[in-house]
């Protein structure tokens, strides 16, 4: 897989909170998972929020049996990194609209959760291999960064004040994990193999796989001790960071 040509930066670990948002059950656990679990093990919280629960994953499954299966096994996965708190949208797996309703709708979990940074999935065209990175990613990744500054903003979704929401500006940035030009590296050295657990709680998702995922686990293991060799260390995850709350925004 290629690197980034640019130097790579030591991701900022100052602060307290994250919440990671992605589409799908799973989405977080092919690299990002290991960074969770060393910033868990630092004390700090993370709570997870999925827009689906992935209903539409499995092709000889029908939704509304896949959904809840779905569903548990991200609660599975999340605790073996050390998540308690796993929220769901509801919104269709699939065919996930970038729009205002997904906006106000993680707008409204991050004004609840008042998180520091967030965490969510590439949100670019391509994955670094050149594969197409399916349109309910790069949505979600769109509108998280959307949301992220909407939560600040008093008079967008005036709705959500009627909730009893106040605004929520806080959020200093968005980590974007997955893209080719990824600007910073976590060292996950001791925590890589907890993260691979968490993919592990896949367990009916990555059965109906097939024997690709047998390889999924090595493919990320030698991507991780690539990424470790441009970082100086053993295992690394990359991530592009957008900050959010620009003082001239
Ligand atoms: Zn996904």
């Amino acid at each position: 897989m290629q690197q980034p040509q640019a130097p790579i930066q030591t991701f900022p670990e100052d602060w307290q909170t994250a919440l990671a948002i992605v589409a799908h059950p799973d989405d977080l656990e092919y690299g990002a998972a290991s960074a969770v679990a060393k910033w868990t093990a630092q004390g700090k919280g993370v709570v997870y929020l999925m827009v689906s629960r992935g209903e539409a994953g499995i092709d000889g499954m029908r939704p509304p049996e896949v959904g809840p299966l779905r569903s548990q096994e991200e609660i599975n996965a999340a605790r073996a990194v050390g998540v308690d708190v796993v929220e769901f949208l509801e919104h269709p797996d699939g065919i996930i609209e970038y729009g205002l309703p997904l906006r106000r709708d993680i707008s409204r979990v991050i004004r609840r959760h008042k998180p520091d940074v967030i965490l969510t999935l590439s949100h670019h065209l391509q994955f670094p291999s050149g594969h197409l990175n399916m349109a309910d990613h790069r949505h979600v990744g769109l509108a998280v960064f959307d949301a992220a500054r909407d939560a600040g903003n008093r008079w967008v979704f005036p709705e959500l004040l009627g909730e009893g929401l106040e605004p929520w500006g806080g959020v200093r940035f968005v980590a974007v994990f997955g893209p080719a030009g990824s600007t910073h590296g976590i060292d996950v050295t001791g925590y890589w193999e907890q993260g691979l657990e968490s993919l592990r709680q896949h367990k009916v998702y990555l059965e109906n796989l097939g024997p690709s995922a047998a390889n999924t686990f090595d493919f990320l293991t030698a991507h991780a001790v690539e990424s470790g060799q441009v970082f100086g260390c053993q295992y690394a995850v990359f991530a592009e960071l957008v900050l959010i709350n620009e003082p001239w925004g």
